[in-house]
């Protein structure tokens, strides 16, 4: 199987300096399932090719399978495609290219460059629809060639395998993680165990691009093979990056809606700071962190020695990293006490975030799917049982105060149900009792004497 990449353009030989393979040198690779070569076919200043070619060792494949295939095993497809086989190969010998990283050619790598990829013998399963529908939106303009199954048995249509081709101006490094996790998507075989890395890959490699492509339940549960959990988590996760990403959009609104919803993101971390101190809590998580605003709060306060925080948004957790000064080294940047930052969901067990005297849920709670719920009250209730939850949530009611949400809108894109105060008092009051606690709500923002006030706090205290 052959994998090129064409670069057009002026100096163009530059390319070998962005893969770091030396285009007089080809070069072999050993792999597990057999051997890799690059080498660059046609090299000149106005057009460059690389070639990653790769020889699959069937035998090498069924080795220490205990032939559990049979023949199988032996007499497949996988020498003659694009397969994970492929995206593994690319991954290891470009691997340099795919973090961007191009030393003194940084400004090239930076920039998107006239690019061609080929992609030989990619099982489509005869849907070349999909393949414009996943490509298209990422700037490629898609070609493909199919073949005939058999001349000779021509009701036997199409092979399910097509000759890719993907033009665009795109950078090196996005061309290579597009191919690196599209590959595996339209082959559907991989070769080796998926698991929770696999949640990881994706969203290293396509977290940029994958939280507003068209296609992402397409390519989300393909990659991770419909296994429900897998894709669930991965989907979480891409959902949060894209509303960080939407939030980076606020321009639209008015300046002094803004400042309002400032003001009142202000007064939801005082009451939340001062519910805290009241419970006399000394060690806080904030599970849904975001960007650490609540963190940042606690930390200028004496009484909190051990602070925590945890999102599934990698990004939102850079965000709070860069605004709490978390670096490296961490004691030296930041004054008061050590802030412990990981990425979690609270729609899944963490040990984690055991141990706290209260765990806080600011503005969360409406961004779970309804039909998660019930794994987050056990998660929260019950695996993590702090003796102090302080849960915030909007009070849909209010909304209409708001002239920028229209008629019956939620207050944010992402958000999937808004409650009002009877629904939030009931859940709260239900789920209380369900696990034990005692719970009293209180209203954050002015409050309006038929709608209630913006925002809703519960403070759940375990029950003695
Ligand atoms: N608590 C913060 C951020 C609220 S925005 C504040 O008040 O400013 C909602 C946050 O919840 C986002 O950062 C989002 O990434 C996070 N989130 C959404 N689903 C989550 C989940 N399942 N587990 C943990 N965090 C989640």
């Amino acid at each position: 199987m052959l994998f090129t990449i064409t670069y057009r353009g002026h100096n163009t030989e530059k390319l070998g300096f962005l893969l770091y393979k030396n285009p007089s040198r080809p070069q072999k690779f050993e792999l597990g399932f057999g051997n890799a070569y690059v080498f660059y076919p046609e090299l000149s200043c106005e057009k460059t090719t690389a070639a990653l070619l790769l020889d699959i060792n069937p035998i090498d494949l069924a080795r220490g399978k205990d032939n559990a295939g049979g023949l199988f095993d032996y007499v497949n497809d996988r020498p003659y495609v694009s397969s994970s086989f492929m995206s593994v190969a690319i991954s290891g010998i470009f691997r340099t290219a795919m973090t961007g990283r191009a030393d003194e050619h940084q400004e090239l790598s930076d920039c998107p460059l006239d690019l061609e990829a080929v992609i030989t013998m990619l099982s489509c399963r005869s849907d070349t629809a999909m393949l414009t529908k996943v490509f298209e939106p990422l700037g490629y303009e898609v070609g493909y060639e199919s073949f005939t199954m058999d001349e000779n048995f021509s009701d036997w249509g199409d092979s399910k395998y097509v000759n890719l081709t993907l033009k665009g101006k795109i950078r090196l490094r996005d061309l290579l993680k597009h191919i690196y996790i599209l590959i595996p998507v339209f082959d559907r075989q991989k070769h080796y165990w998926i698991g929770n890395d696999e949640v990881e890959k994706l969203l290293r490699n396509a977290g940029d691009w994958l939280s507003s492509h068209p296609e992402k339940g397409f390519i989300t549960s393909r990659y991770l093979k419909k296994l429900n959990p897998l894709v669930n988590m991965a989907f979480s996760r891409l959902v949060s990056a894209n509303e960080t990403a939407k939030e980076n959009q606020q321009d639209e609104i008015p300046a002094e809606i803004q400042e309002k919803k400032l003001n009142l993101n202000e007064q939801r971390l005082g009451s939340v700071v001062a519910a805290l101190k009241n419970c006399r809590a000394r060690s806080v998580i904030d599970i849904g962190c975001g960007e650490g605003n609540l963190l940042r709060s606690l930390a200028r306060e004496k009484q909190f020695e051990n602070i925590a925080g945890a999102d599934v948004s990698c990004l939102a957790l850079e965000r709070a990293k860069e605004k709490l000064k978390i670096g490296d080294n961490r004691n030296e940047q930041h004054e008061g006490p050590r802030i412990n930052l990981f990425q979690s969901s609270l729609t899944y067990k963490d040990s984690r975030f055991k141990g706290y005297d209260a765990v806080c849920i600011i503005e969360v709670i409406e961004h779970l799917d309804v039909s998660r719920i019930t794994a987050f009250e056990h998660i929260l209730f019950e695996f993590t049982k702090p003796r102090f939850i302080i849960l915030t949530t909007p009070n849909r009611e209010y909304n209409i105060k708001y002239e920028h949400i229209k008629e019956g809108a939620l207050r944010h894109s992402d958000h999937r149900f808004e409650w009002t105060r009877d629904e939030f008092r009931a859940w709260a009051e239900k789920t209380a009792e369900r696990f034990g606690y005692t719970v009293k709500i209180s209203n954050i923002g002015e409050i309006d004497k038929d709608l209630g006030s913006s925002t809703q706090m519960g403070v759940f205290t375990l029950n003695e």
